[in-house]
């Protein structure tokens, strides 16, 4: 699979590598913020330095760009040359991903992943929304009823696979801030 990108474009995406604030996770942080979710950046205590951590949800959402992180859609393209060098160095960052998010689990972060084509001008409002629902859901396990029905995520876009495996864990306060 061959990418369409022009060398120009190609360079704007590498000079983005690592970079912070791009926009995707600007969409994300603006909707959260005009739901009245408050949130900090970039922390640096936590696996990876998470984008975006919602103490009070003792959530972070990783806002991932499709290429980078090797998302299995259509925005994933290898590129036409030095084929091999990017898929090992795309392969390096989804074990990277991998690990930081097992840590995270570990420490009883709940992880939300976005993914850049789930922030599609058409796709938006639905991603979103599904955002606000799991990040509902989040809350009513944390500190919510003794019992409560282990979350499906039926026909959610964002993240069903991690909400699915909650438990609520006595240690979980510790962590809290
Ligand atoms: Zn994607």
């Amino acid at each position: 699979m061959a990418d369409k990108m022009t060398p120009a474009q190609r360079h704007y995406c590498m000079s983005r590598i690592g970079s912070k604030n791009t926009k995707p996770e600007l969409i994300v942080r603006r909707f959260l913020h005009a739901h009245g979710l408050r949130y900090r950046l970039h922390v640096r205590r936590l696996p990876g330095t998470p984008d975006i951590v919602l103490s009070r949800y003792k959530t972070v959402i990783l806002v991932n760009g499709c290429f980078w992180h090797g998302h299995n859609c259509s925005s994933y393209k290898l590129p036409h040359t030095r084929t091999e060098f990017w898929e090992a160095k795309i392969n390096r960052n989804r074990d990277r991903d991998a690990r930081k998010y097992l840590q995270l689990r570990t420490m009883n972060w709940h992880v939300i992943q976005i993914w850049e084509c789930q922030l599609k001008p058409k796709v938006r409002q639905a991603t979103l929304h599904a955002l606000l629902r799991t990040l509902n859901q989040i809350l009513l396990l944390n500190y919510g009823a003794k019992e409560y029905a282990p979350y499906r995520g039926d026909a959610i876009p964002v993240a069903a696979e991690d909400v699915s495996e909650y438990g609520i864990d006595a240690n979980e306060k510790e962590f809290m801030h």
